[in-house]
C-alpha cells in the first residue's frame, strides 16, 4: 500500500468525539468530493463521490453519528479504469439542508457558497476544527509521496477560493503551504520535511508522523556519511596528488644529479618514498633508515621540491 493510502487507513478509523470537529471534518469531505443537487422543485439533496472505500466509510459514519442521517450509498464498477467509485448520497431535502446549514456550506439563503468553499471560515475558528478540517480535506483530495522518494503533501481543489481557504488555515499552525494552478486544479502542497511532519502531527496521522520521521533520520544520517565519505575522499585525493608531484620531483633529481649527491637525510627520504609511493607522511617517517615524525618528513619532502624546482629552472637557462 502507497503511503498515503497507509495514512488515509489510519485516519478513516478516527472519529473525533467533538461535535464541533466533526462538523468541520464533513465540511471539508463534502467541500472537496461533494456536489449540491436541487430541483426543479427547490428540494436539496448531496452526492459524496469517492474511489477510495476508507473515506465512503468514513463520510457514512461521519453523517450517522453527527446528524443520525441514513445515507444511500451506491457502488459502480469500472472495468476499463479498474476502479470502484462510491456515492454517498443524502437524498432527503431536510437532512440535505440540515448537513448544508450546519457545515456553512450554503449561506442563510440557501446559496451554494463559491461552488462548496465554507461560508467565512465560521466553522474553522477553533484550532481542533481547523485540525478537522484539514484532515478531511487530505482524506477526500490529498496525497502524500513516499518519504524514502521525496518530501511532497498536496491537496487538490477544484476552485482557487478553496484552495486559499485551506492555505490560510494551514497557514495559522504556521505551514508555509503554496498554491499552483495545475491543469484545472488548484494544487495546495508542502514539499519541506519538518513541515509535512508537522501537518501529519496537525491532522493527527500519528502512526504515520513516526514512520515519517524515522525515514527522515535515516535520510539525514545517510546524508552526513555521504557528506563525511567525499570530504574524506577529497582529502585522499589531495595526499595522492602531493605524493605523485614528491615522486616527480625525486625522479626529476634522480636524473639531473643523481641521489646519491644528497645529504643522508634528504636520501633516505628520497629513496624511501620511491620504494613507497602510497605511504602518508607519518608512515614514510616510521619506515626511514632513522625514524622521524610527520612534520619532519614534510620538511625534508618540501627541500627536495625546492631543489628540483630550482633544477629545472636551471635547465631552462641552459637550453633556451
Ligand atoms: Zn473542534
Amino acid at each position: 500500500m502507497s503511503f498515503s493510502g497507509e495514512i488515509k487507513e489510519e485516519l478513516g478509523g478516527q472519529i473525533s468525539t467533538a461535535r464541533h470537529c466533526q462538523i468541520a471534518e464533513i465540511s471539508a469531505l463534502i467541500s472537496m468530493c461533494g456536489s449540491v443537487m436541487i430541483d426543479s422543485n427547490n428540494r436539496y439533496a448531496i452526492k459524496i463521490h469517492t474511489e477510495n472505500l476508507i473515506v465512503a466509510r468514513k463520510c457514512f459514519t461521519l453523517l450517522e453519528k453527527t446528524f443520525n442521517i441514513r445515507t444511500e450509498i451506491s457502488i459502480r464498477k469500472n472495468l476499463i479504469r479498474q476502479s470502484v467509485s462510491y456515492w454517498i448520497i443524502v437524498k432527503k431535502h431536510e437532512e440535505a439542508i440540515k448537513v448544508l446549514q450546519a457545515t456553512k456550506l450554503i449561506n442563510k439563503d440557501g446559496e451554494v457558497f463559491e461552488e462548496l468553499s465554507i461560508v467565512k471560515n465560521v466553522i474553522v475558528q477553533q484550532y481542533c476544527c481547523k485540525r478537522a478540517f484539514i484532515r478531511g480535506a487530505f482524506l477526500a483530495s490529498g496525497s502524500i509521496s513516499d518519504p524514502e522518494k521525496s518530501y511532497h503533501f498536496e491537496i487538490v481543489c477544484a476552485v482557487r477560493a478553496k484552495a486559499e481557504q485551506l492555505q490560510k488555515i494551514m497557514n495559522s499552525f504556521g505551514i508555509d503551504a503554496k498554491v499552483i494552478l495545475r491543469k484545472k486544479s488548484y494544487v495546495v502542497y508542502v514539499k519541506e520535511g519538518a513541515q509535512i511532519a508537522d501537518l501529519l502531527n496537525i491532522i493527527e496521522a500519528h502512526v504515520a508522523l513516526m514512520k515519517f520521521e524515522n525515514v527522515r533520520i535515516i535520510k539525514d544520517m545517510r546524508n552526513t556519511v555521504n557528506r563525511k565519505v567525499n570530504c574524506e575522499t577529497a582529502n585522499i585525493n589531495k595526499t595522492v596528488s602531493a605524493a605523485v608531484k614528491q615522486v616527480e620531483d625525486i625522479v626529476y633529481i634522480r636524473d639531473t644529479i643523481g641521489l646519491e649527491n644528497l645529504s643522508d637525510a634528504l636520501r633516505d627520504v628520497a629513496l624511501t618514498r620511491l620504494e613507497y609511493p602510497e605511504a602518508t607522511l607519518k608512515e614514510l617517517g616510521d619506515l626511514l633508515t632513522t625514524p622521524i615524525g610527520k612534520s619532519g618528513v614534510n620538511h625534508r619532502l618540501r627541500k627536495l621540491g625546492e631543489m628540483a624546482d630550482k633544477l629545472r629552472e636551471n635547465k631552462e637557462v641552459r637550453y633556451d
